[in-house]
């Protein structure tokens, strides 16, 4: 059987499946036990307090000496310290010889005077506040058996459901996180720059906070209180999208440069294969789009934390490395006042899956952003100023994470699971990336890239990333459609809050 060894430094390799013990690999080490798919097997005699090397990094240290051919579990590891945010440093790792994309453009939705254009024509509703769901969840499912037939170039409608807007603290200083992604979620590209809210009429996030100076007015605002009854509320909700979806319809795709496309990073359901397999073809997918002008954008603050260093290095400029550690630090402190650690991030299916630890988890995870430059770094809900590629702190939850990006701008995500997940979004296609065959075979119909290959020699990093490129660009044209996308499979829209609720 074939050990995979990432790098030359490393004391430890992953068997691509289950070694029954006495198994004798390829390159001549023999099990002692069964070392699970995935899971770490000692390449070297290695005592008590020994460091565990993997990805050319330290993942933990030993609690007891160990033997060639053992199996070494999360239990026999103890966690590195957290690396220091000050005097990081930057730009010490600048790629400035990225691969040339293949193609440089896309049809799109262009938006005119906007920075980024949308791949799906939707008419997207943003409630104020959660007292008006019933209501306007009603008038949808009218507007989608009645006006939705009528305009055949819109995609969908999609309801922006969210829990604040009131019984919220909205003075508070985290507060500001969410107001700002409920205003920047619903100004996503992927709703054509039509604005609809719906408001009740007392609530505290009042309309001003959602629409700027010349969008509050009537033509894009409904204010439930205001309306005599249901059937007049329902009745200026079917009014008001029947104007929006006729704005929309008019709409088609045109030729853009891949400057007006932007596209999110983000994995759930990691095993040991994600950071060898799908992360690193889908940073080679991120190379192109980025040497091709387009903005990637990478998530997650718990899977970059311990591989912070790594990020300051690429780091354009200073300004850029600062907030970094800004970001990191005030992560640090959210996670802190909840009495919990980086260590909360790992889940039973990574472990099982033979990620140890969270420094192993993040090794990983960080592949994904591939090796362009960091161009920017935002706070949760913010919008990029700058093209390439670009860190967005958000939490690594998939669905809290998922509306995190579709705020700042992302209107197609690409999405690596080890373990798998039918995680997707309601404004934005997602397209699965498996990192082993066997998923891809257990999952054929939700899985729509298998990175697997890679592990089975079949395939180099740079070709299935070409794939994701591809599907990428597919994807965005409107030619393709990801499995989550035909099944409708939308998770709810968990927007970050870490402030209180009264
Ligand atoms: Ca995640």
């Amino acid at each position: 059987m074939r050990l995979i060894q990432i790098q030359k430094k490393d004391n430890v390799a992953i068997p691509p499946d289950t070694a029954p013990g006495g198994t004798v690999f390829e390159n001549g080490l023999v099990a002692l036990e069964t070392i699970p798919q995935g899971h770490k097997v000692a390449l070297v005699q290695l005592i008590k307090g020994s460091a565990v090397i993997r990805y050319g990094s330290v993942i933990g240290y030993l609690k007891k000496d160990v033997r060639p051919g053992q199996w070494i579990n999360e239990d026999m590891l103890e966690l590195p310290g957290m690396p220091d945010l000050e005097n990081m440093g930057w730009g010490t790792d600048i790629n400035s010889r990225l691969p040339v994309p293949p193609v440089k453009n896309f049809c799109g939705y262009d938006i005119p005077g906007a920075r980024f254009a949308g791949i799906r024509n939707i008419l997207g509703i943003m409630p104020a506040v959660h007292c008006v769901n019933g209501v306007l969840n009603n008038a949808v499912d009218r507007m989608k058996k009645e006006l939705l037939p009528q305009f055949p170039n819109v995609d969908d409608i999609v309801v922006l459901n969210h829990i604040y807007g009131c019984g919220v603290a909205i003075n508070a200083g985290e507060a500001r996180i969410w107001i700002r992604s409920l205003h920047n979620l619903m100004r996503n590209p992927n709703f054509g720059g039509q604005l609809m809210t719906v408001a009740l009429g007392c609530e505290k996030l009042t309309p001003d906070m959602l629409l700027d100076a010349g969008e509050n007015t009537a033509e894009n605002l409904v204010v439930l209180q205001e309306c005599r009854g249901y059937k007049s509320m329902i009745d200026s909700l079917m009014n008001m999208a029947e104007s929006k979806l006729a704005v929309l319809d008019k709409r088609r795709r045109t030729e853009l440069p891949l400057s007006k496309l932007c596209i999110g990073m983000q994995c759930g359901g990691s095993d040991a294969f994600s950071g060898i397999s799908a992360n690193p073809a889908a940073g080679y997918a991120s190379d192109l789009l980025v040497s091709g002008g387009a903005t990637v954008m990478f998530y997650e603050v718990t899977e970059v934390r311990d591989g912070v260093r790594f990020i300051a290095a690429r780091c354009a400029d200073e300004n850029t490395a600062k907030k970094l550690a800004d970001e990191m630090r005030w992560f640090d402190n959210y996670l802190e006042a909840g009495g919990v650690d980086r260590e909360s991030n790992t889940s039973p299916g990574n472990k099982e899956g033979g990620l140890s630890n969270i420094v192993e988890k993040t090794l990983g995870s960080i592949a994904k952003s591939g090796t362009a430059p960091i161009a920017e770094v935002l706070s949760p809900g913010e919008w990029p100023s700058r093209s390439g590629l670009v860190f967005a702190a958000t939490p690594a939850s998939d669905i809290v994470c998922g509306p995190q990006q579709l705020a700042s701008g992302m209107v197609l995500e690409v999405f690596m699971t080890g373990r798998g997940t039918p995680y997707g979004l309601a404004a934005a296609p997602v397209i699965k990336v498996s990192s082993r065959t066997l998923m891809k075979e257990m999952w054929d119909d939700l899985i729509d890239i298998n990175a697997g290959t890679i592990i089975e020699g079949k395939e180099t990093i740079e070709e299935t990333g070409q794939r994701i490129f591809n599907m990428i660009i597919d994807t965005a044209s409107g030619k393709y459609k990801p499995w989550a996308e035909r099944y409708r499979l939308f998770n709810d829209m968990a927007v970050f809050n870490p402030g209180p609720i009264t």
